[in-house]
């Protein structure tokens, strides 16, 4: 057992990363799937969508041929809703709402119809926003993830110009660096932040990290306003004996290296283990299936009936042939010469609810050891302490604490996203981009 890279050819790896959700293929098809919406009355599928798209509007601008209408209509509301429509966890928003599961029947595909017209707004390069004139003001965005794009974007849109600082080479933050690749494409990534820097009046300093190579007080002197959204990036440790052994890599590091080189340059192991159940473990699972391990197998303390990702998201693991042990905790990583080779675990059992009906899993002090070459660790991620604590913001456990107009302790300085509510979803993060922007801007006394 090794952990190497190349294992797959080619047109293998091509295909285990192709779209996992194709878009529609034709015309005709899209509108069969937008004829079926019943345009409900206040619409429940609106009212599960945290950036509240108009849904059986866009839905009946489509069946009328408006494409463009459509995608103005998505794009009001996000920015981001071409890069959304791919990576919602839908089953739990807006499709989960849709009235045909009442009725026992597949709910309108609204995210497939979703990405019918705003790719063809990105393809076609529409220019759907005009901003106004130049308000006088500056402000500053730290982090061009999907918080800072819907941020800049409209502050840009009411006049206002706008530096974001991003340490990395490239926009859209997790999007780009973190969502598993067969959603979205590095190119499709791209393409969406140009279509929201297309509007004008943004420029990105990339490779600029906050508190090394700019520091908050001079971006506060320097500016009107600031907004952060930094995300949150730090995996979590899992804290057991054998940890630093070579072949344990954490979730966020290796999906990191897979979506910045190419797939046969990525090490995997024969048999790996992933602690954790949430999307970020799916989503090492699949991708280290699609790489070529042979043998995957997710861990997670508690049992299936509370595992945090979509049903969804666990049915495309079982399909991709992962396997899972349910009830059972990391307890001891061992090795030989230096590299992982086991990994012991403990057997947990739901203990009795908490006051809020929650069960802990209690260890039952049985063990069992599995035989890996790679443990990936998905158990989640912490804020970047530092940088926030260093910028003299207040925070809990490093998630920046905010008021009700999106504003940190210190004057002038605004902030949203993972970095506030420690992890959600993209859709989450352009909401709260919008209600920074929003704010910003009265602060500023600008109406919009
Ligand atoms: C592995 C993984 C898979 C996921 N899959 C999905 C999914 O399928 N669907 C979904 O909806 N959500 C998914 N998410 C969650 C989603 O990606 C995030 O909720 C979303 O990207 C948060 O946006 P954000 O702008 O707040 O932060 P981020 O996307 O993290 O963006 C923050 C930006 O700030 C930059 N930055 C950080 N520190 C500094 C600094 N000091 N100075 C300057 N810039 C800095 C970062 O480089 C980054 O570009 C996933 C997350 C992970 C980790
Ligand atoms: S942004 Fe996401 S949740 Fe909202 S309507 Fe689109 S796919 Fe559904």
């Amino acid at each position: 057992m090794t952990i190497k890279a190349n294992r797959l050819d080619p047109e293998s790896y091509a295909s285990n990363f192709s779209d996992v959700h194709p878009p529609f293929e034709t015309k005709e098809g899209a509108l069969v799937e937008a004829n079926r919406c019943l345009f409900c009355y206040d619409a429940p599928c609106t009212k599960s969508c945290p950036t509240s798209i108009d849904v059986p509007q866009f839905i009946r601008e489509i069946t009328t041929a408006n494409i463009k209408g459509s995608a103005k209509t998505i794009f009001d509301a996000n920015i981001l809703g071409a890069g959304c429509s791919r990576v919602c966890p839908v089953e739990k928003l807006c499709e989960g709402a849709c009235v045909y599961n009442n009725l026992h029947e597949k709910p309108i595909s609204i995210a497939r119809l979703q990405r019918y017209s705003t790719e063809m707004a990105i393809r076609e390069k529409w220019p759907l926003y005009q901003r106004k004139p130049d308000n006088g003001k500056r402000v500053a965005v730290v982090g061009a993830g999907p918080a800072g794009l819907a941020c800049a974007h409209a502050l840009s849109l009411a006049g206002t110009a706008v530096d974001i600082y991003e340490k990395e080479e490239k926009g859209g933050g997790l999007m780009t660096y973190g969502v598993a690749a067969y959603k979205v494409t590095p190119e499709f990534c791209q393409d969406e932040v140009d279509w929201v820097l297309s509007l004008g009046g943004i420029t990105v300093h990339y490779g600029k990290a906050l508190g090394k190579d700019v520091q908050l007080s001079e971006l506060n002197e320097k500016y009107d306003a600031v907004f952060l959204g930094i995300g949150v990036g730090v995996a979590r440790e899992l804290g057991i004996p054998g940890e630093e052994l070579e072949g344990v890599v954490d979730a966020i590091s290796f999906i990191y290296e897979l979506r910045t080189n190419s797939y046969e340059k990525i090490a995997v192991g024969d048999k790996v283990a992933v602690i954790g159940m949430g999307m970020t473990a799916i989503d090492a699972a699949t991708q280290s299936i699609r790489l070529g391990a042979k043998e995957v197998t997710l861990i997670y303390r508690r049992t299936e009936h509370e595992k945090p990702c979509t049903q969804k998201e666990l049915d495309i693991a079982r399909l991709d042939g992962c396997q899972f042990i349910w009830l059972a905790a990391p307890k001891e990583v061992i090795g030989n010469d230096g590299k992982v080779t086991q990994l012991v675990c403990s057997r947990m059992k739901l203990g009795e609810p908490d006051a809020s009906g929650r069960r802990a899993p209690v260890d039952t002090g049985e063990t069992f050891t599995l035989a890996v070459d790679m443990i990936i660790k998905a158990a989640g991620q912490i804020p970047f302490v530092d940088v926030v604590s260093g910028a003299a913001i207040k925070h809990q456990s490093g998630k920046m604490i905010i008021d009700a107009t999106t504003s940190t302790n210190i004057a002038g300085v605004f902030a949203g996203g993972d970095c506030v509510n420690g992890g959600k979803e993209v859709v989450n993060a352009v909401q709260a981009g919008k209600d920074g922007a929003a704010s910003i801007l009265t602060y500023l006394g600008i109406t919009n």
